[in-house]
């Protein structure tokens, strides 16, 4: 439930509304906007209780259901989109946010090669994996502690920030000491105990769409990121199965708009996860920042030929460049720069 107080309200008459919620046994979390202030009663009986418990109190202007089931990623909650700050990289602000690297770290000097050649093309975020979430136990599961230290040491050397996923509890702090923002990858957006975890870290935390997750979903999985009051949360759109088979994913560009209205999160998109194939990846990246995206996060390697992992959708140093030189007009066109 969202209790919108009025331009007037005074502290007292938040304060009272917070009592209210806390007496009935809901948590609160408030919004101090410039204009007005937004209480958002959480609980999961406050659909039973009648919204004329919060509409009758003093300086209440106006109280309302949320219907969808996330509340804390809501517009409603947050009229303001949300920037997140990485070491000084804006995410969600006019700069269109390039974050590049390979899908997998293999060894220290390619992952330093690559990250120095993305840089120079304008990427202002590396990434890596070194946990692998792979489909099959029997495939390459990443260098795990040994590829974070690499990509510390790049962090430190390049002085850019870095990201790599996070697949499990037992990980996270580690995962947080070397990398500046944290991946959730597609395959466990709805794994919740991950997720409640996370939410306790003060630390940005970049949450990938499941593959056969709707909008819907993926925002109240955001909810359970936000709920202990981390508000760093950057979305990534990186396609849905459909029964379309040409394409690894069918890349869902609607999601974007959908995600602006609804949300006040940022949304980056992965190209190369859903194209599947590095001949589709420069399109997608095209159209994704023409329809809005607040970033893209692509799969470069310095040759896709010998990679472990994901060379298919993996981009060269040179095709990367081109990439990067083709997407500015288009970011200008759209009022970003990149
Ligand atoms: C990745 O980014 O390396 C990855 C595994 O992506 P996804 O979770 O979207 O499949
Ligand atoms: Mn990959």
């Amino acid at each position: 439930m969202i209790v919108e107080m009025a331009k007037n309200a005074s502290r007292e008459q938040v304060d009272h509304v917070v009592e209210r919620a806390e007496f009935l046994g809901f948590e609160v979390q408030l919004n101090f906007g410039t204009e007005k202030t937004v209480v958002a009663i959480l609980g999961s009986e406050t659909g039973k209780t009648s919204t004329d418990i919060f509409a009758v109190l003093p300086g209440v202007e106006s109280v309302s259901r949320v219907m969808k089931p996330y509340k804390l990623a809501s517009r409603e909650f947050n009229p303001r989109s949300t920037v997140v700050n990485v070491r000084g990289v804006e995410i969600g602000g006019p700069r269109v946010v390039v974050i590049a690297g390979p899908c997998a770290v293999e060894n220290e000097q390619r992952l330093m090669d690559t990250a120095s050649a993305v840089k120079a093309c304008g990427a202002a975020v590396v990434r890596g994996g070194a946990f692998k979430p792979r489909t099959s136990p029997f495939s390459f599961q990443g260098l795990e502690k040994d590829a974070l230290k690499m990509l510390s040491r790049v962090r430190t050397k390049l002085g850019i920030p870095v990201v790599t996923e996070v697949v499990d509890i037992e990980n996270i702090l580690i995962v947080a000491k070397h990398a500046d923002i944290l991946q959730v990858g597609a395959r466990n957006m709805q794994n919740f105990a991950l997720l409640k975890e996370l939410s306790k870290l003060n630390h940005p935390i970049l949450l990938k769409r499941g593959l056969s997750a709707t909008v819907t979903e993926w925002l109240t999985a955001a909810d359970y990121l936000l709920a202990e009051g981390n508000n760093q949360v950057i979305l990534c759109e990186r396609g849905i199965r459909t029964f379309e088979d040409s394409v690894r994913f069918s890349m869902d560009l609607s999601s974007i708009g959908v995600i602006k209205r609804f949300s006040h999160l940022p949304v980056i998109v992965d190209p190369s996860h859903a194209a599947g194939h590095s001949a589709f990846v420069p399109s997608l990246a095209k159209a994704a920042v023409a329809a809005g995206a607040d970033g893209l996060l692509i799969e470069v390697h310095p040759n896709p030929e010998e990679a472990l992992v994901d060379g298919l959708q993996s981009l060269n140093f040179p095709t990367f460049e081109k990439l990067m030189a083709e997407l500015k007009p288009i970011a200008e066109a759209v009022g970003r720069s990149i």
